[in-house]
């Protein structure tokens, strides 16, 4: 007989949870004392791996590597670093991923990247560039076996014709290397649920892994997922409706809705996730140890309460 304490992140799962954390490299000294402070919050969580994004256009080539290049020298944390076909050469680019192996990264998210002039624009390749994300992704492999995650687009891509079209561009890029798929944000559950299906019965094995985006601002998170594709339900409004100016509600109610999300999930057979941090720490958590994750002083890897 389990104990009167025994914890369970979900009414019908014990599966251990397994997450993952994203963060953005800072752009003054301030925002750099942030970030840090934020990954040693989340560190003794045990994150399966952190991931550093890369700035449009290749903006952030720089400070992408040192937040990396940092992860690797004073933690103990596995980090993923993302990058860009977009603005570089083929040479440059492959450049970019030897120095990662030898910092000693062995994982990249290998995406397209958007237009240069923006979402919304026309994609142009770089003359002497990776054309598409399954081209940057054999490309990767060619220069390490490192392990590939690559994006994944439960409303679909914008730019896409269709979702099938968009799940076919995903297959590609699995059979070029890829070996995990983390998805954009998403507020309807069904949406990734669907989504799930449909890749599978395309024959796609690898993990889609959730991208969660806890809302701390509502209007920042709708101005993004205007950008991305990612519907935004009424109800989600309606629950930020009023609190503009109230920012210790606003916290509640975001912890409220972002544990009925992955609750949900957890309910619904989904054991990982991957949390759009926007390096802040406070609420993702709050939101793993809902999951069942406690922080580990020692270097065992994070284990669900029993
Ligand atoms: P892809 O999956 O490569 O697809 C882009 C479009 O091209 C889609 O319409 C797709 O259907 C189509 N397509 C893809 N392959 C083919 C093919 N072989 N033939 C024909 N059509 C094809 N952006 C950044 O600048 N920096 C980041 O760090 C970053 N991190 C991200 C992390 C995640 C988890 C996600 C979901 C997105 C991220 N993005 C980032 C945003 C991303 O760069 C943009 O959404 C961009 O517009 C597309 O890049 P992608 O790799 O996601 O697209």
């Amino acid at each position: 007989m389990s104990s009167p304490l025994a914890f369970r992140p979900s009414r019908h799962s014990t599966r251990p949870v397994k997450v993952s954390f994203e963060f953005f490299p800072p752009k003054s000294a301030e925002m750099e004392a942030s970030l840090w402070s934020s990954i040693e919050r989340l560190a003794p969580l045990r994150p399966n791996f952190v991931s550093v994004t890369y700035g449009a256009g290749g903006s952030t080539r720089e400070r992408t590597h040192n937040t990396v290049a940092r992860i690797v020298e004073d933690t103990s944390l596995k980090p993923a670093a993302h990058l860009t076909c977009v603005a570089a050469t083929r040479g440059e680019v492959d450049e970019v991923v030897r120095s990662y192996w030898d910092a000693g990264v062995r994982h990249i998210v290998a995406l397209r990247g958007d237009p240069i002039a923006g979402p919304g624009t026309r994609y142009e390749a770089h003359p002497g560039g990776y054309e598409q994300t399954c081209d940057l992704v054999a490309g990767i492999r060619r220069v390490g076996d490192f392990e590939v995650s690559v994006s994944a687009y439960p409303e679909k891509h914008p730019e896409a014709a269709s979702l099938d079209a968009d799940i076919d561009a995903l297959k590609a890029k699995v059979d070029c290397g890829a070996t995990r798929a983390i998805t954009q944000f998403f507020f309807d559950n069904d949406h990734y649920l669907r989504f799930v299906d449909r890749v599978r019965a395309r024959g796609i094995d690898v993990p889609i892994v959730p991208g969660i985006l806890p809302v701390q601002n509502f209007k920042q998170a709708a101005s993004f997922a205007a950008r991305t594709g990612a519907s935004v339900p009424d109800w989600l409004a309606a629950r930020f409706e009023g609190l503009e100016t109230d920012i210790e509600t606003r916290k509640l109610i975001a912890a409220a809705v972002a544990a009925e999300q992955v609750l949900d999930l957890v309910d619904r057979g989904v054991n990982e996730f991957h949390f759009y941090t926007m390096n802040r720490a406070d609420l993702v958590f709050a939101i793993c140890h809902l999951l069942g994750l406690r922080a580990q002083p020692t270097s065992e890897p994070a284990q669900v309460a029993a």
